[in-house]
């Protein structure tokens, strides 16, 4: 497949302090020069953009030593939400985005037998107890910032005591909120992480891979450094909202004779304009009917942004030219779309299609007559081969290319001017045709047949370019044209009023019925892409039969990102 090249493929250097200290470790040989790191999703959703981000990053950090890899792992410590449909999209969309995790797929339930056997050790070092207070009383009993928390009347039970109703809350005899496990740290400690977190609670529900062996489950706080810890992993990398748990996870590791023992590293997490980025705000716009699907093309998920059309390469860039710092901002979406303009600018044939036509009928042009034309898919690249054209009698051209009464430095068809059609002629509008009710329907033209390709024989003068297809080979076509979803640049912004779907673009989705394609565009799968020209970068969507193509548009030509930072 072709990639775009040069300028801004894996040479900028956007600050990346995570790269930088992992540099140093493998030039210092720490944990023997090997880097291992691992991508933790929880399958309880599609994954977006942002994850994309951390994706990337987990990746190209492993490849950072020779030895390096990066593990996916499932985070699947909390049954409610998970499901195997989620399981199944993080695999594909990483694949999809170009990285390989190897045989190092893993999940977090299927250390769950360790991670209960570990409890049991620390439970025997004096290190956790079963605590039978209430939930509520065991919040009330933290303290927050200003008070200390206060001792559990159940936190000096005997060794012998906590063995024994762990082994029998693991056997299913309390209900759910008898009792929990937690780790013996500090109560009066000014972290409030470390006052005795919770290991385990009682949860009666089914695991969608461990079915109902189970009725206790870790915490993340407790599971997640384990996981890491027994997977090898030398580097974990999160998102900066678990900065306040990084002592607890160190705690954790450092109570077992691991080698290496993992390290939590914090980045500040991907925010972008006009969207929202959080898996459960993204499933109510799926459930609540606001969006098609997970895979919806204006949704910020990897599905979505697939079947808009987004090359993997253009995220990837994206994600390296954003840089990893711990600073939280909001990064503007146009920076999004300007890398996947190079991309499809570099990689897409250029083609024609008319949305909303207007017939042209050439006089000069006998109906059984049909003038070939061979037109390239790249003005400037011949690699990308050619494809034929047929001029014909009748055709059609966009209903906004022709204005009954041109506006100054109007260039494009009007009566008695002429227009080039690209690589086709140059026609001269003779007469407008209406009917009763006054709209347009059809213009009489005749063409130079000199200017076969669209050439001026004597160099006169023709300024206006614009498209068409030939009525008679004309494929008829629905095309999806996309918006941002929605019309504020934060959606969360405190400052609005009522709920974030309130600010949902109306005029997001725009279908166009009747569109009319060259035949070129014909029989092309899912997934392809092609230029429109004038029109923008296209994509056949998943939707798409041999008789009914169906193009999304993945995005317009023109960048206003480029031009406001100067590039365009
Ligand atoms: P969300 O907040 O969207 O629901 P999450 O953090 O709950 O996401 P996980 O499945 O737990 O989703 O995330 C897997 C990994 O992706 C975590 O390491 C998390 O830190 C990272 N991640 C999630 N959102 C972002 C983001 N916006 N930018 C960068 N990394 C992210
Ligand atoms: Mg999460």
């Amino acid at each position: 497949m072709r990639e775009a090249k040069g300028k801004g493929d894996g040479q900028e250097n956007a600050p990346n302090f995570i790269h930088d200290l992992v540099r140093e470790d493998v030039r210092t040989g720490k944990h023997g020069g090997v880097v291992v790191t691992r991508f933790p999703p929880e399958p309880n959703g599609y994954l977006h953009i942002g994850h994309a981000k951390s994706i990337c990053l987990n990746f190209t950090t492993a490849a950072l030593s020779d030895q390096g890899r990066c593990h996916l792992r499932f985070d699947d410590t909390n049954p409610e939400a998970e499901d195997v449909e989620y399981v199944e999209s993080i695999r594909q969309d990483v694949r999809w985005l170009g990285f390989d995790w190897g045989s190092h797929e893993y999940f977090a339930s299927d250390y769950f037998e360790r991670l209960y056997q570990c409890a049991v050790d620390l439970i025997r070092r004096g290190l956790a107890y079963v605590d039978s207070q209430s939930l509520a009383e065991i919040r009330e009993r933290r303290g927050d910032f200003y008070r200390p928390g206060v001792n559990s009347p159940f936190r000096d039970r005997s060794v012998e005591e906590n063995l024994d109703l762990f082994a029998r809350m693991r056997a299913g005899e309390f209900d759910e909120g008898a009792h929990v496990l937690r780790a013996k740290i500090d109560m009066a400690s000014k972290d409030v992480n470390l006052r005795d977190p919770l290991m385990y609670r009682i949860r009666k529900v089914t695991h969608h891979r461990t079915g109902d062996d189970w009725c206790i489950y870790p915490m993340y706080d407790y599971a997640h450094p384990m996981s890491d810890a027994f997977e090898g992993v030398t580097h974990s990398i999160c998102t900066l909202e678990f900065a306040h748990h990084n002592p607890l996870y160190q705690w954790f590791v450092s109570h077992f004779e691991f080698d290496p023992v993992p390290r939590q590293y914090e980045f500040a997490r991907l925010n972008l304009t006009y969207t929202v980025m959080s898996k459960r705000l993204l499933k109510r716009l799926v459930e609540e009917g606001h969006v098609g699907g997970w895979d919806d093309p204006r949704m910020p998920t990897i599905a979505g942004m697939r079947r808009r059309g987004y090359t993997p390469s253009a995220i990837r860039r994206f994600a390296e030219r954003i840089g990893v710092s711990r600073r939280d901002s909001l990064v503007d979406v146009g920076l999004l779309e300007h890398a996947l303009r190079e991309d499809l600018n570099a990689t897409s044939p250029r083609t024609m299609a008319v949305l909303r036509p207007l017939k042209l009928v050439i006089e000069n042009l006998p109906e059984e007559e049909e003038i070939e034309l061979v037109a390239p898919y790249s003005p400037d690249d011949p690699s990308f081969g050619s494809r034929r054209l047929y001029l014909t009698r009748e055709l059609f051209i966009e209903q906004e290319d022709f204005m009954e009464e041109p506006m100054k430095k109007w260039f494009r068809l009007a009566p008695g001017r002429e227009v080039r059609l690209r690589y086709g002629a140059l026609v001269t509008c003779n007469e407008v045709i209406k009917d009763g009710s006054g709209s347009i329907v059809e213009l009489r033209c005749t063409w130079d047949p000199e200017s076969k390709g669209g050439n001026a024989p004597d160099g006169r003068k023709v300024r206006g370019t614009i498209h068409w297809v030939s009525a008679k080979h004309a494929v008829d076509a629905e095309v999806r044209l996309y918006d941002r979803l929605f019309n504020e640049e934060n959606p969360l912004d405190e400052s609005h009023e009522g709920d974030f779907t309130r600010r949902i673009n109306p005029a997001s989705l725009e279908i166009v019925r009747g569109a009319k394609l060259e035949p070129s565009l014909a029989g092309r799968g899912p997934g392809e892409r092609v230029q429109l020209e004038r029109l923008g970068y296209f994509v056949v969507d998943p939707d798409s039969t041999p008789d009914r193509p169906v193009y999304n548009r993945t995005i317009q030509l023109k960048d206003s990102w480029a031009k406001l930072a100067g590039k365009g």
